[in-house]
């Protein structure tokens, strides 16, 4: 099932510079800014927690990085869209019977989490993640 809205991503060229920026618009204080870095996805990543959703900063960590060619095609902006899923696999089976299809397999994401994404050929072309807490 689908809790919530877990995240909402942006692709940014230099993780500190929009930091500052999201502080700004925010207002919030530091201790609500967790970053770190995914191995899997070649990026640093800022979470900001705004209340029961975050922002998510991706910066890529080198140009192999999915996040470095979003950037190179379309500059810093929207990435995508997370929905927090008690069972991704569950989803997985549901969508295929809606005839909407993950982008590979799940694999851990930022904080532990099993990902997924979701061809945006199929979701009116919005990136959406599917993620799952660590149990
Ligand atoms: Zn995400």
């Amino acid at each position: 099932m689908i809790k919530k809205i877990d995240h909402i991503a942006i692709a940014v060229q230099n993780l500190e510079s929009a930091l500052d920026t999201f502080r700004n618009v925010i207002g919030c204080d530091p201790e609500t800014i967790r970053i770190e870095e995914v191995d899997s996805e070649k990026v640093r990543v800022a979470f900001i927690t705004i209340g029961e959703s975050k922002i998510e900063l991706l910066e890529p960590l080198s140009d192999e990085s999915p996040i470095a060619k979003f950037l190179a095609k379309n500059g810093d902006g929207m990435h995508h869209i997370a929905l927090e899923t008690d069972d991704i696999d569950k989803e997985t089976e549901r969508l295929a019977s809606v005839n909407i299809h993950p982008l590979g397999l799940p694999k851990e994401g930022a904080g532990g989490k099993k990902i997924m994404f979701l061809h945006p050929k199929e979701t009116n072309r919005v990136l959406i993640e599917f993620a799952q807490k660590k149990h």
